[in-house]
């Protein structure tokens, strides 16, 4: 990557300052454009939503959808080097900008992860073991799967998340009813697997190669949403961090990958780990380090793509992260209240992070709320009853 420096003039367009892009205007791209003002660059977000987390916070807000050929000009007019926030913007809009502007992550390594069949075959490629699975493409695939599959997972193999895609089937009869239910399209089914716990690890690589790594996560979800992330990983081990660090370190290098990347993997019973997922961005289960560590994964992002130093994190902190999902907007009756914020304010290490989105629904991600403090025995206390006053499951 060319190496941009904060506050410089653009080479590219000298009447404006140097510019960092992004494809989406979510949250993600609301917290990447914010640790990009910090350090003093001028930022662009492509977004068809007229108002959108990171659009309304941007200097400058392309309003156009993420194939429109005029927006993607703009958006290569504007900055001098894109990325993107979300998995799901088109690999071709990338593939288009990169013609004019760096970009990281490329469109190619992109694409294997809007694909969860290219994705398990990469990771398959680079050693790192993934849940037993098949993909059913056709009538003759549905009737090939092995009864060693089941019960298993049924999952869209694009455009899933949060849950969102996925169909639990526990028998060959459900398991074409379930596929008739995702409307035939291609899918990928797991076997389902005894967990005993879930981790993430985030990495950052720079464009020479250069790999750093933040600590070891430990998620847990509800209803296929994360819900609660922990670092230090109460189940987490040395041996393990480093298998998770090694594992993701491969994936990246093999895709010449530029950029933060998340492998989520699942810790079996027999102590085993398989890789789930990956999102070529900064992710949900690492929004702690904003508060947690001595450079977030935001900031990683910035420097990645700036072609900047990246430094090892230094997690300063121990801490638990709850997401605010739109559920929380909402009382036993149904009717809209606010969540008490006052109230969770008043604990120590809060730190309230909300998205600016507009209407809140069940399961949306409106904010999160990360907790921090000198232990991790005080930041899981802290946290409890912070998700007691907001009516929280204990976890
Ligand atoms: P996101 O992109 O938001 O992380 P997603 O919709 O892509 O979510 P997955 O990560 O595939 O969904 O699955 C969501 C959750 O469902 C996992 O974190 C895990 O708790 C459970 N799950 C998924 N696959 C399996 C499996 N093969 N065996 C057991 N549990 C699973
Ligand atoms: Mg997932």
């Amino acid at each position: 990557m060319p190496r941009l420096l904060p506050g410089d003039r653009s080479a590219a367009d000298p009447t404006r300052a140097v510019t960092l892009g992004v494809m989406g205007g979510g949250q993600l791209g609301r917290m990447f454009v914010h640790a990009a003002q910090q350090l003093g660059f001028r930022t662009a977000v492509l977004e068809p939503d007229a108002t959108s987390p990171a659009g309304t916070v941007a200097h400058v807000h392309v309003n156009a959808g993420y194939l429109d050929a005029a927006g993607l000009q703009r958006l290569a007019d504007e900055a001098d080097a894109i990325t993107t926030e979300f998995e799901n913007v088109p690999a071709d809009a990338l593939r288009t900008l990169a013609a004019r502007r760096p970009v990281a992550p490329s469109g190619d390594a992109v694409a294997v992860c809007q694909d969860r069949a290219a994705e398990k075959a990469h990771f398959t490629d680079c050693g790192v073991p993934v849940a037993p699975y098949a993909v059913i493409d056709s009538e003759a695939a549905l009737a090939a799967v092995g009864d060693d599959l089941l019960p298993g997972i049924l999952k869209t193999a694009r455009m899933g998340y949060d849950g969102k895609g996925q169909i639990r089937v526990a028998d060959r009869a459900e398991l074409a009813a379930g596929w008739a239910e995702l409307g035939g399209t291609v899918c990928v089914l797991e076997k389902r697997l005894p967990l005993a716990f879930e981790v993430s690890v985030l990495i950052a690589r720079g464009g020479d190669g250069r790999v750093v790594a933040f600590p070891l996560q430990q998620n847990l979800h509800r209803d296929g949403i994360l819900a609660v992330t922990t670092v230090p990983a109460p189940a987490g081990t040395p041996a393990l961090e480093a298998e998770a660090v090694g594992c993701a370190a491969r994936i990246a290098a093999d895709l010449g990958y530029v950029g933060v990347l998340c492998i989520e993997f699942f810790i079996l019973e027999d102590g085993s780990l398989v890789a789930n997922e990956m999102a070529p961005r900064p992710h949900n289960s690492g929004h702690h380090t904003i508060d947690s560590c001595d450079v977030s994964q935001f900031d990683l992002q910035v420097r990645a793509m700036a072609g900047l130093p990246l430094v090892k994190p230094r997690l300063h902190s121990p801490t638990v992260m709850l997401n605010l999902l739109g559920d929380l907007w909402f009382d036993a009756q149904g009717a809209e209240r606010s969540p008490d914020w006052a109230a969770v304010l008043a604990l120590p290490g809060a730190h309230l992070h909300l998205y600016g989105k507009e209407s809140a629904r069940p399961g949306r991600k409106m904010g999160h709320l990360t907790l921090t403090a000198a232990t991790p025995a005080a930041a899981r206390d802290v946290a409890l009853q912070a998700a007691a006053l907001l009516g929280l499951p204990a976890f």
